[in-house]
């Protein structure tokens, strides 16, 4: 099973990148609705270092994100938990599940379609770029 995430406001753009790259990274408003999160067993992913010890003091699973550019978030986040850069599973939108179709890939709940497009250039770069460092 793969690890589940909840990220805080400040991870907006690592959550997505995490998502492109096939995880579950669900993101919520609030201390207190990310520490929920983190009890139903997501790991918490914070930049808010009050936050962090608040959820080591209740014994969640919660990583502290050093860096502020997205390249070594990744980097930092996918060495720590030992993951590969994976196939997209997960809308970048609203992380609702994919479906394919036809060579493309759907929405289940916000029905945002994907295609391999020229952002795909993009993504393969800067997943090679991950895979290269791990
Ligand atoms: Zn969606």
């Amino acid at each position: 099973m793969k690890p589940k995430f909840v990220a805080d406001e400040m991870l907006i753009k690592l959550a997505r990148w995490m998502r492109i790259f096939g995880y579950d990274v669900s993101e919520v408003k609030g201390d207190e609705k990310l520490l929920k999160e983190a009890e139903k067993g997501r790991i918490l992913l914070t930049r808010d270092r009050e936050l962090f010890k608040k959820a080591r003091l209740r014994g969640l699973s919660v990583y502290f994100v050093n860096s502020d550019q997205i390249d070594e978030q990744l980097y930092e986040v996918f060495y720590h938990f030992k993951l590969k850069p994976e196939e997209p599973e997960r809308c970048t939108i609203c992380n609702g599940e994919l479906e394919e179709k036809g060579g493309r890939w759907i929405c289940k709940l916000c029905g945002k379609e994907y295609w391999i497009g020229s952002h795909w250039k993009g993504i393969e770069k800067r997943r090679k770029y991950l895979e290269k460092r791990l």
